[in-house]
């Protein structure tokens, strides 16, 4: 029995706030009238997050399905873990920590009626601090500037997915993904609606500014290839102005002898260009890194346990030892 709506939801020491999500998730779910089922993908939590999990397996296992890693593999991974057991017509995404109201579900469920395959969300009103509202409202520029891909907010994860676009991104292997994007790019019918935003109810964010960079950079990498070819254009404009300076440095020092008034500039020009390399280098680190994970071909993550009803066995802990 194939439900019509599939909720994911990423769980990672969320301990402290997973009672008021199952409080305020479920009658939401219940109200909309669909049949659901709700995937937690838990991503090697060190809290009592599992266990809590299995409690609301056992107390609502007919919509409850519970996905265990072995460790902890990242947001985006355990959103596509999620996405490979949903069996829904229409796949919502949301927070654990109730940034995203489970209320709005209902909204964007109505907006997939309307025919579209993909429909993101905007924040009406950003409740994170002022440095994470501004950083990724700048990342959000650029990647805007060099892919294809039309985000107004690329940071909310509360986003409804049609089947089509699960199945495509189902098939994929990549290691390293930001799955907005990578179902924008399967998507025939996207839009986007505007939803509330409300601070985290309780925890603090997994996310350090560390795995923030890392984020935006698998961000830009995965989906665009504008970076490489930007800086051989650089490239070719530098090494015309330098033949051009080449050319008078020469002419100069025959005419008039040699120099060394201006040597300061020259040092100047030396380490910004050292800087420009070093950030070209990096760049060129960062796809030969994506390539090098991509070909070690391991598991993008490794699942312990899988909780749900099966038909023979009411409860069953099935194990799955692999992770594609
Ligand atoms: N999360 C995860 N694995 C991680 C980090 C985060 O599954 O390594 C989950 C987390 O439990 C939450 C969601 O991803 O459900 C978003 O995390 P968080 O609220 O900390 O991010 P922020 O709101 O700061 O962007
Ligand atoms: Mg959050």
């Amino acid at each position: 029995m194939k439900p019509q709506l599939s909720v994911v939801i990423p769980i990672y020491n969320e301990e402290a706030g997973i009672a008021k999500l199952f409080a305020r998730l479920y009658p939401a779910l219940d109200a909309l009238g669909y049949s659901y089922e709700v995937i937690f993908v838990n991503d090697g939590s060190r809290d009592a997050s599992a266990a809590l999990l299995a409690d609301q397996f056992r107390l609502r296992p007919d919509v409850t399905r519970v996905v265990l890693f072995n460790g902890n593999y990242g947001q985006h991974m355990a959103i596509l873990a999620g996405f490979q057991a949903t069996r829904g017509e229409i796949t919502v995404t949301l927070d654990a920590d109730l940034q995203n109201p489970p209320e709005e579900i209902g909204n964007l469920v109505n907006k997939m009626r309307e025919g579209f395959d993909y429909v993101g969300s905007i924040r009406r009103e950003r409740q994170d601090s002022a440095f994470r509202t501004y950083a990724s409202r700048a990342m959000n520029r650029l990647r805007e500037t060099l892919t294809h891909i039309q985000m107004t907010d690329q940071g909310n994860m509360l986003r409804a997915y049609g089947r089509n676009v699960i199945d495509l991104i189902n098939q994929c292997s990549e290691v390293n993904t930001f799955v907005p994007a990578l179902a924008y790019t399967f998507a025939r019918h996207p839009t986007e609606i505007t939803v509330e935003h409300e601070e985290r109810s309780a925890g603090e964010s997994k996310y350090s500014l560390y795995s923030l960079i890392r984020l935006n950079f698998d961000l830009i990498t995965g989906f665009s290839l504008m970076p490489l070819q930007m800086f051989s254009i650089f490239g070719i404009g530098l090494s015309m102005l330098s033949a051009v300076l080449v050319l008078i440095l020469l002419v100069r020092r025959f005419a008039l002898g040699a120099e060394v008034e201006g040597v300061f500039t020259l040092f100047a020009i030396v380490f910004f260009m050292i800087g420009v390399i070093l950030f070209g280098i990096g760049l060129v680190g960062e796809y030969v890194g994506r390539i090098y994970e991509q070909v070690r071909g391991r598991p993008r993550y490794v699942i312990q346990a899988v909780l749900q009803e099966t038909h023979d066995h009411p409860v069953k802990v099935a194990s799955v030892p692999q992770g594609h």
